[in-house]
């Protein structure tokens, strides 16, 4: 049978619309799942993603990089590697693998969205190959972990952390369900693809690659390149999108869309990045700090990007960039102080060295974080590290599901935004976060934290051993502990010796 060339067929096949006479458009695309900006069927039929692929040249490609990516790592697979690998590293893979592996399953089902019910054929053919993208995503990153299962349980939250009710899992699984699980399939593109991947992951995964490559861990480095490369394909659904919302006069709930998931998921990825760059990657082995890498990278490329689509910087941008030197450093303390309720091993890694590192980094560290950590090294070289565990419980935000905290120190910058709604007083860690509550109330308002649950009868009674049974820690795997076994206070006793 002769073939058509590509060029006489491609335009038709992925362009092509169709007129429902069985039941009514509306039946076949319900505003909900599909287009709640009441844009016309011809509208989206503008939809033109700048990458186009076949599906015969997709699964040409996709082979190529899976045999690619599954050939490294057998080959590898008897190197040492991971028997003398840094631990400070290991929490970094451990703690990547729980948050990303079931997420990017969810990612396939939001796709699976985009494909049935955008009323767009050319975003409807290009979700369904970004729908296979992040199958093959899932697939790689449950495969990977699982022969490190053996030599270490905490691996196997690749496969158990989405179905526990870790506080941390829930933080991540609270914003995910909001911009991607329970969204209609445009501001899902909007919220998944423009402000999730194409601003942030699609170019963290580019660093993390780099950095994982510098650490040794070929395997790793290799198979994130893989996941990116789809990234790069499947991440500009968004951007058609919007251009069509703002062409016809829905500019601001397009900016809405992008404000609310931008922050939602700026949120966690400080967690899940900004800690292990600063923290976790062993000093000698940092190309970047990660505020080095939110300007080169993600401000300058994603403003540029918010300008050429016609859009504007979010309303916090100053928030934000305040955020980018304080979220993470806090959360590095408070989850190292509450090591035993997450599923990697976190390093406290502020021995002098380091610290002279941060404070060139992140002027300042030492005045507000560094003292911190003062008092908590202060213990260690007494010999009092039960001292080192808080007996307090956080305050959570009700939107971010993360503790309140802010600059420690002279400045004290920690404060709870709160707002009473329906009899109810709901917590905030930012003026944000309490913005994106405000905008639909009844969306979150029935969502308990964790620290809720123990007040309300569902941890009950709320012991530690029964909070953390709750959380999955001891069930999954045992909770972390320092990950280099508090070695990194040596160099304070060195020089209190001297
Ligand atoms: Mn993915
Ligand atoms: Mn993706």
């Amino acid at each position: 049978m002769a073939l058509l060339d590509r060029s006489e067929w491609y335009g038709l096949a992925r362009e092509t619309n169709w007129t429902p006479r069985y039941v009514a458009e509306n039946e076949l695309f319900p505003a909900d799942l599909s287009d709640p900006y009441g844009l016309p069927m011809k509208a989206w039929e503008a939809f033109d993603e700048p990458y186009k692929v076949s599906y015969r040249e997709y699964v040409k490609v996709q082979r190529e990089k899976d045999a690619n990516a599954y050939s490294v790592k057998a080959a590898l697979s008897r190197s040492k590697f991971y028997d003398s690998a840094d631990e400070g590293y290991l929490s970094l893979l451990k703690l990547h693998y729980g948050a990303v592996s079931l997420t990017e399953y969810q990612a396939c089902q939001a796709q699976g969205r985009m494909s049935r019910f955008s009323k767009a054929p050319g975003m409807r053919n290009t979700s369904t190959f970004g729908m296979m993208d992040e199958m093959r995503h899932t697939q790689l990153q449950l495969f990977f972990p699982h022969e490190l299962v053996t030599r270490d349980r905490q691996f196997d939250w690749a496969h158990e952390a989405t179905h526990t009710k870790n506080w941390a899992v829930l933080g991540g699984r609270h914003c995910m369900d909001d911009i991607m699980m329970t969204r209609d399939a445009i501001t899902t593109s909007i919220m998944l693809s423009f402000a999730f991947e194409t601003g942030l992951t699609n170019l963290q995964m580019v660093g993390l690659a780099a950095d994982s490559e510098a650490i040794g861990d070929f395997t790793f480095s290799n198979m994130i390149t893989s996941i990116q490369s789809d990234e790069a394909r499947h991440a500009q659904l968004g951007t058609p999108s919007i251009e069509i919302l703002i062409k016809n006069g829905k500019k601001a709930e397009a900016q809405k869309a992008l404000d609310i998931s931008f922050w939602r998921v700026w949120r966690l990825f400080a967690i899940l990045t900004g800690i292990p760059m600063d923290y976790y990657i062993p000093l000698e082995k940092r190309h970047m700090s990660f505020k080095e890498f939110m300007h080169e990278w993600v401000i300058k490329q994603f403003v540029r990007q918010l300008n050429d689509i016609g859009l504007e910087k979010p309303w916090y941008w100053d928030m934000f960039l305040d955020d980018i030197e304080n979220h993470h450093h806090c959360q590095q303390g408070g989850i190292w102080s509450w090591r035993p309720t997450v599923w990697w091993n976190p390093p406290g890694a502020v021995g002098p060295k380091e610290r002279e590192w941060l404070e060139k980094k992140y002027p300042g560290w030492n005045d507000s974080y560094g003292r911190y950590w003062d008092v908590i090294i202060g213990n260690l070289l007494d010999g009092h590290e039960e001292k080192t565990h808080p007996n307090c419980i956080p305050v959570i935000c009700n939107m971010c599901q993360i503790p309140v905290s802010n600059r420690p120190g002279p400045k004290w910058k920690a404060r709870v935004y709160q707002l009473d709604y329906k009899e109810k007083r709901y917590n905030f860690c930012t003026p944000v976060c309490k913005w994106i509550f405000e905008q639909e109330p009844e969306r979150y308002k029935d969502f308990e934290t964790i620290v809720d649950r123990m007040y309300s009868g569902v941890i009950d009674p709320p012991t530690l051993p029964n909070v953390l049974t709750y959380m999955g820690i001891g069930v999954v795997s045992n909770g972390g502990r320092d990950g280099y076994d508090y070695s990194w206070i040596n160099g304070y006793r060195k020089q209190a010796a001297e």
